[in-house]
């Protein structure tokens, strides 16, 4: 199926709003043309314009920096609002269905509960690899708009193999998403490579995790030109701030700071994994190519409650399919985790 006919008829069909930005693009001397004030009253900020409304300078950078190709991005107010714009441009309310590896992240599920959209959920395994043969029965028999894979997948920290992810690409009739929001802690390889060969996956990355700008809402999509463009054209005009945006680049231009953030990460990660199984309570860390540990313990719900006390948060996921007890850790500083491991050795387990 082509991408068009996927799309609702209303959005395959839609005139974008065209912004001021959008009907002139170049350099000149006197901008009248956005009802915008000429005045920059906190010191030449130039806060006083409206932003780049297709994150011009920062796709470049993310096709220079990371090989993110140009005619592929589209930036999201986080990768939360191009999951919103997935569901909206691809599924009708009340009539379609996606379909979720559970236990996954969570925003999937409430945004296809905004949006009015059937969730066809078929759970990862006991190790939580993806179940083939349940994920291509369901796609068959349901069609699901969306098939998502989050892999790295929150919050188990596990990846699912590019083998199994081309399997549904080539069972899937409609839009594969992978999400790699942790893919920089895996080492593993990534799935963009495979949208030339499927025109109908999405891959999603995230500069609020290892880039370290959660605070700045930078989300990117990388997707086949024709639904880059739709995305593009069904998004707010300016969903991206211009300090978000001059965020981002200066982030880009440190990217051997992050690269190294990212082997410190990995290196804790690996301290964490051995230290942790010998605290009392502690009964299983499952491996991690993310920046958190899930953790199995005798009591998460207790053990969290705990730790709120100890002015430490973490994250109690006992309720999540198939987690029982389970605690998400994400990896800090080594002051940070070292602080968390001496509270649970300090746990009066009776
Ligand atoms: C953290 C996370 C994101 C990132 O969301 P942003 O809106 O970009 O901050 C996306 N997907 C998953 C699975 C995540 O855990």
């Amino acid at each position: 199926m082509s991408i068009e006919s996927l799309m609702r008829a209303n959005i395959a069909a839609l005139s974008p709003y065209r912004c001021a930005r959008d009907e002139f693009e170049g350099q000149a001397d006197v901008y009248l043309d956005a009802n915008e004030s000429w005045r920059d009253y906190i010191k030449e900020t130039g806060r006083n314009r409206y932003p780049d409304p297709r994150c011009t300078l920062l796709r470049k950078a993310l096709d220079e920096v990371l090989g993110l190709p140009f005619a592929n991005t589209v930036i999201g107010n986080g990768s939360d609002e191009l999951i919103d714009l997935l569901f909206r441009i691809f599924c009708t309310p009340g009539r379609d269905s996606v379909l979720l590896m559970d236990p996954t992240y969570g925003a999937y599920r409430v945004f296809a509960a905004i949006n009015d959209v059937r969730v066809l959920s078929v759970p990862l395994s006991s190790d939580f690899a993806m179940d083939l043969d349940a994920v291509i029965a369901t796609m068959r028999k349901e069609h699901p708009r969306l098939v998502f894979i989050c892999s790295p997948n929150n919050p188990t920290g596990t990846s699912q193999s590019l083998a199994a992810i081309e399997q549904v690409l080539k069972a899937n009739e409609g839009i594969t998403v992978v999400d790699e929001a942790y893919f920089e802690f895996s080492g593993k390889e990534s799935a963009i490579g495979l949208i030339k060969e499927y025109e109908r996956l999405v891959v999603l990355r995230t500069l609020s995790k290892c880039w370290a700008l959660a605070g700045a809402r930078i989300g990117i999509a990388i997707a086949t030109p024709v639904l880059q463009k739709k995305m593009i054209d069904v998004k707010y005009p300016y969903n991206v701030s211009s300090p978000a945006q001059e965020c981002a680049l200066r982030a880009l231009s440190s990217a051997d700071a992050v690269i190294e953030g990212v082997r410190y990460t990995k290196l804790e990660r690996k301290r964490m994994e051995e230290l942790l199984p010998g605290i009392p309570g502690v009964v299983k860390v499952y491996p991690s190519d993310a920046n958190f540990l899930l953790v199995k313990t005798h009591d998460a719900t207790a053990l969290y409650h705990y730790l709120v006390k100890m002015k430490i948060i973490v994250r109690n996921r006992t309720n999540e399919y198939n987690c029982n007890n389970d605690l998400r850790i994400t990896i800090g500083s080594r002051a940070e985790n070292d602080r968390l491991l001496q509270a649970l050795k300090d746990y009066p387990w009776n």
